[in-house]
């Protein structure tokens, strides 16, 4: 790929992607890297006429361009080298994500290597997914439901798995014959750009895919207003996303909402406890806990709590919080000083609300964290369900303890929350664990695992946590639009009475 993958910490310059060409914005934005402090990323910080520019490449080439006709075979092998591209560049990518997110380098090729997955995924759907026929209507009715692409999708994403997110939707709308433009969040908008420069190279026709960087209130407002964008799929938080929904609505477009979450991990008494622990203590702690589905809470049994908890704290003491790009570290940087310091509040809080500290609770500034926004991997015990840590989205390395003494109780603490995006069951008995993970109100339930996600198995929300999935066949579906075409065969349709 370019120079600007190279692994020197020079600054990586990136302008707006629009119409298959790249050009610099009157305004600039630097990025430092949360894990070392480091100018490393130069990104165009677009206006609201930069935006709508945009915005009516990706409407013309949808409604002139050859792509939404393109036949499922085109698309899918524009997809697969798309996907050898990004295969061919995983360390450049990964070295990004690490760079610009603050999260260890070895969990970021993990990000590479899942993304790299969906556009293969998206590749097959687009050979196998296809329309429909109702033919048992009447003898002389036939209906085909055909699958027409929804056509100009706006894309929003946020910050802490700026190519995980976009890979859940980019590939599947590009399968289904959309066109885009997107808007990454202000602060992470590499590998974005990255890949827009990518699809050129796969042989997506220009103004396909298209790139605006910049701030939210600005693109990602203009988007929403936009009656040119059919659909807008966004990822971020709840209060956007509700605001997004009021500033998109005199359009009528369709939304996606991908939003917060607030997961518990239940464990019962008769869980394998050793899995549990590290489960529950890897759910709470990947991406430093800045993570949509972690496990931001512990609902656990009274008569394994202890033993437990013993087993997460002694686990805890060989987790290695270091530098992004340490091949040995476990849990990275926070994302900004701004959200290092709202996770510490919401620790004070939680501390002054009645729970007990078992480990952690500070920020780590010595040595190799100096730098950086780093915090101390923290657990909470006695939460309770009006707490305001079992409660709120911390989105930082917390766990929240509560125990429990029944199944009713469990799956009541689980559900009393506001969002439902995902929770974990730890127990070994089928006969208590599904019956248990059909009674969570929640889009994902996890079984004796956590975190556990493939292309194949579609993710999203319920309740505050949004609505839409993504990735499966679902998220493709996502992208399009059912058409009905009724013909009447033989004989001629009888109207009027004739
Ligand atoms: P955020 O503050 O809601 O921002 C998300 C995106 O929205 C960013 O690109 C942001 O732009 C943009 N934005 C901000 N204001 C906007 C506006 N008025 N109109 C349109 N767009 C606007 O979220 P974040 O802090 O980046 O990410 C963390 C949140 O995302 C958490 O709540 C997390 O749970 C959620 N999340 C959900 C999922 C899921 O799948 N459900 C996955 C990952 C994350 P700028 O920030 O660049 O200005
Ligand atoms: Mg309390």
């Amino acid at each position: 790929m370019s120079h600007t993958m190279a692994s020197s910490p020079q600054v990586r310059t990136y302008g707006l992607y629009i119409d298959g060409v790249e050009t610099q914005a009157k305004n600039t934005s630097v990025r430092s890297a949360p894990g070392t402090g480091e100018q490393i990323a130069k990104f165009a910080s677009a206006d609201v006429a930069d935006t709508e520019r945009a915005i009516s490449v990706a409407r013309r080439v949808f409604d002139e361009g050859s792509w939404p006709h393109s036949t499922g075979a085109t698309r899918s092998k524009t997809l697969l080298k798309l996907a050898a591209l990004m295969q061919e560049n995983s360390e450049g990518l990964a070295r990004i994500e690490a760079d610009e997110v603050g999260k260890p380098i070895k969990q970021a090729r993990g990000d590479v290597a899942g993304s790299i997955a969906m556009v293969e995924h998206a590749a097959s759907l687009a050979l196998s997914e296809s329309g429909r026929a109702v033919d048992n209507v009447d003898p002389d009715v036939m209906s085909m439901i055909i699958r027409e692409p929804v056509g100009v999708v706006g894309m929003i994403t946020p910050w802490n798995f700026p190519l995980l997110q976009l890979m859940q939707k980019l590939p599947y709308a590009l399968a289904a014959g959309c066109t885009t433009v997107i808007k990454p969040a202000e602060i992470t908008s590499g590998t974005t750009v990255e890949i827009a420069r990518l699809c050129t190279k796969a042989g997506f026709p220009d103004g396909v895919v298209n790139v605006v960087t910049g701030s939210g209130s600005v693109v990602g407002d203009a988007l929403a207003a936009s009656i040119d964008v059919d659909l807008l799929s966004f990822t971020g938080s709840t209060a956007v996303g509700a605001s997004i929904t009021t500033s998109s609505a005199p359009t009528t477009k369709r939304l996606s909402m991908e939003l917060g979450g607030k997961g518990a991990a239940v464990v019962l008494p008769d869980a394998d406890l050793e899995q549990a622990a590290n489960g529950v203590l890897f759910g709470a702690l990947f991406n430093s806990g800045q993570c949509c589905v972690a496990t931001t809470r512990l609902l656990v049994h009274d008569d394994v709590a202890d033993e437990l908890i013993d087993k997460i704290i002694a686990k805890l003491a060989t987790v290695k919080v270091g530098r992004p790009l340490d091949e040995r570290s476990e849990v990275g940087a926070m994302i900004h000083e701004y959200h290092l310091q709202k996770v510490l509040g919401f620790i004070e809080t939680g501390l002054s609300e009645g729970g007990k500290l078992l480990a952690g609770g500070s920020r780590l500034s010595d040595g190799e964290y100096a730098d950086g926004f780093f915090v101390e991997p923290t657990v909470i015990d006695n939460v309770d369900k009006d707490d305001t840590i079992f409660q709120e989205e911390i989105f930082g390395p917390v766990l929240a303890i509560t125990r429990f003494s029944s199944l009713e109780e469990a799956v009541t603490l689980t559900n009393a929350v506001d969002y439902g995006l995902a929770n974990t069951v730890w127990a070994s008995g089928i006969q208590t664990a599904l019956p248990l993970a059909k009674r969570l109100k929640s889009g994902s339930v996890w079984v004796n695992t956590t975190l556990e996600n493939a292309p194949q198995m579609p993710t999203g929300g319920v309740k505050r946590s949004g609505y839409g999935r993504e990735m499966g066949p679902e998220g493709y579906e996502e992208f399009t639009e059912p058409k009905t075409i009724t013909m009447r065969l033989e004989p001629a349709a009888q109207f009027f009475g004739q």
